[in-house]
């Protein structure tokens, strides 16, 4: 067993943030993660981080544009912190010697992007998230933080009491990839949840191989329940062939969006007749859908993304790897051509319920980055707003975590902040889960917290053995049926027979996911097995998403409904929350919160 204060589970921008905090704050910290820190999809990340730095712009503008941006169903408490602190993190990353691009006099270089008000995103050419792992990973080294990476953790050693608020997290287990040896990771102040996105869901998306949802997964069953999951992004430029993101920093530069008919089409059919192509990317996103539904995309398919005008040499100064992407991943030259590009998975703005300290309804769980929720994005994400979320609330989870905050939370978590009003039925059937399948379910009882922490070890290798030993059907073809029907069925846009096909679909290969066997029988790099268990995962996330979007009757924000096409806030001003019930997942609301200590907003039509 390893002994840590804080254990940081993923070593992504959040997880790097949030183990440097904890460890500024004195706590004994390490790092648990599956890929080595710098190989984190944070890496993939191009555009830039939005800080309201310059002098003619301010935090709250950035705050309200955040707020705007959400549909009106983010949280004041966490959006208020966000804009503030954002750009402190900004500037003490440009300390740590981020590569910032910068103007001619010496100033870190701000871009415009999609929803702002002001050109507020800073970026490191076309590889700002590589820069950011980097910066910070340096910081880990330097500080001697401990990190055990191709460290797999399969799950939270949490005690027992049936209201999750009563629980306490211990630690976690953590599969080495490199021997198959299963141990226990004894937190004794907290475990963070940092573990990344789950495109995977999907089968076209922008997320790697890795983004399976692992975190939400984990803390869903341990008592912590999703939050919002029916919101995902799906970002409007992304290579048809593959799903690989062309930045927005293209369109930030001025890149253009055309359709079959060489028409303009984000002005020419009025989708954001203000901003155009720099509206928010949900709506980008269904205007060049709308575009292939009605015949004028291009083989049926994608539309042309053009930066050709922008000159050789601001395109080689600014967006150089979009070209080698394009020519990589399309064939395309652009600085010749103009890109094919469509609508792909790209982010979650959902996650694991958590207060603007990250922190959950589990006593010393933590969840930061995109796995977590804590309403900073609502309905939909503004571009550059998620790596600046890393950062901020890396920092608070880590502060918290190693006992250096005194203040209350605004934000309410766990069954206690349920809506008074909560009266509905579930809209669909979901059928228990046993809780005592040691496959499907995660248990955790007795006294001390080592007892706990070595009961769910043991009921993990019991898991693992089990695959390993018996026979039965591989997991890649329920992997596939999943990301097969999230994609046809709960995509862009959405009705309610497709919604309700996803979920006959998902509870099927959920039945089937009960047969899953490991064929591999090797103890070392087994990445049939880490798959195996990543896909029970993927399962449980991509079950809550369609609940989700079947339930909320309403368009706001990434969540477009065909037969609901107005944004109703005298019904669904309430965030979704969907909870592990013990192996009888419940969905529940809670209100937004639209006050915070400076702000109140308004919700006003969200038009560009
Ligand atoms: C292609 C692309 C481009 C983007 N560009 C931008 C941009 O320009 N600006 C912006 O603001 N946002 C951008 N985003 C979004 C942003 O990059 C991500 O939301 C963010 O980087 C996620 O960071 P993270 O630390 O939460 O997760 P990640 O960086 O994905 O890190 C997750 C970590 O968790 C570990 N992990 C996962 N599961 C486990 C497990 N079971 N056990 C142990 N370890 C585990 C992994 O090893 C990894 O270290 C982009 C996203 C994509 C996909």
């Amino acid at each position: 067993m390893y002994e840590h204060d804080v254990i940081v589970v993923g070593a992504g921008g959040a997880g790097l943030r949030a183990a440097i905090e904890a460890h500024e704050e004195g706590a004994d910290v390490a790092l648990v993660t599956k890929l080595h820190p710098v190989r984190s999809h944070t890496g993939a990340a191009e555009g830039g981080i939005n800080a309201a730095l310059h002098e003619k712009d301010s935090w709250d503008l950035h705050a309200y544009d955040t707020m705007k941006g959400s549909d009106y169903l983010g949280d004041a408490p966490a959006i208020d912190a966000f804009a503030k602190e954002a750009r402190h993190e900004v500037i003490q990353l440009e300390h740590w010697g981020m590569p910032f691009s910068r103007e001619e006099d010496g100033t870190v270089s701000q871009r415009p992007f999609g929803g702002l008000s002001h050109p507020r995103t800073t970026y490191a050419g076309a590889e700002t998230g590589h820069h950011l792992l980097h910066t910070m990973y340096e910081q880990v080294v330097k500080r001697g933080i401990e990190v055990y990476d191709e460290w797999f953790v399969t799950r939270l050693a949490v005690t027992d009491e049936s209201n999750p608020s009563d629980r306490t997290c211990h630690g976690c287990v953590a599969y080495e990839i490199a021997t198959g040896e299963l141990s226990g990771f004894y937190a004794r102040d907290g475990v963070i949840l940092a573990t990344g996105g789950l495109g995977q869901a999907f089968d076209h998306t922008t997320n790697a191989i890795a983004c399976t949802g692992d975190g939400q997964a984990m803390a869903y069953r341990a008592g912590a329940p999703m939050e919002d999951m029916e919101f995902v992004q799906f970002h409007p430029t992304t290579l048809p062939s593959t799903g690989v993101l062309i930045s927005e920093g293209v369109r930030g530069e001025g890149g253009i969006l055309y359709n079959d008919n060489e028409e303009r089409l984000m002005y020419e059919y009025g989708y954001a007749n203000n901003d155009g192509e720099l509206a928010s990317r949900d709506v980008v996103s269904r205007a060049e859908l709308t575009e292939v539904n009605e015949g004028r995309g291009i083989e049926d398919e994608y539309v042309h993304l053009d930066m050709r005008h922008l000159g050789e040499e601001r395109i080689i100064d600014r967006l150089e790897n979009i070209l080698h992407l394009a020519e990589d991943f399309e064939g395309v030259d652009g600085l010749d051509e103009p890109m094919p590009v469509k609508p792909g998975q790209h982010y979650q703005m959902g996650g694991t319920e958590v207060d603007e300290y990250g922190h959950s309804c589990v006593d010393g769980l933590y969840a930061v980055g995109e796995c977590a929720c804590y309403s900073l994005h609502g309905a939909n994400r503004l571009g550059g707003n998620a790596l600046p979320e890393l950062l901020v609330f890396g920092a608070r989870a880590g502060r918290h975590a190693a006992g250096a905050v005194e203040e209350e939370p605004e934000i309410p978590t766990g069954p206690g902040a349920k809506s008074d009003d909560w009266d509905e039925e579930s809209p669909a059937e979901l059928g228990a889960v046993d809780a005592t399948d040691p496959i499907a379910a995660d248990g955790g009882a007795v006294a001390t917290p080592q007892e706990v922490l070595e009961q769910a070890v043991e009921t993990e290798r019991e898991r693992v053995e089990t695959l390993m030993e018996r026979d039965g059907i591989n997991h890649a073809d329920v992997r596939a049926k999943v990301q097969k029907t999230m994609t046809e069925n709960v995509n862009v846009f959405r009705e309610e027979s497709n919604l309700k096909q996803a979920l006959k679909d998902i509870r099927e290969a959920r039945e089937e996911y009960q047969n899953v066997a490991v064929a591999d029988p090797s103890r070392t790099y087994n990445t049939d097995l880490i798959h195996t268990i990543e896909t029970r995962n993927v399962i449980d996330v991509a079950e809550a998403i369609a609940l989700g979007a079947l339930a909320r009757k309403e368009f706001r924000g990434a969540h477009w409904r065909k037969q609901y096409q107005e944004r109703r806030d005298d019904e669904y001003l309430k965030h979704t929350l969907y909870a592990w019930n013990g192996g009888n997942p419940e969905l529940y609301y809670k209100p937004v919160i639209l006050e915070g200590h400076e702000e109140k907003y308004e919700p006003k039509v969200r038009s560009y």
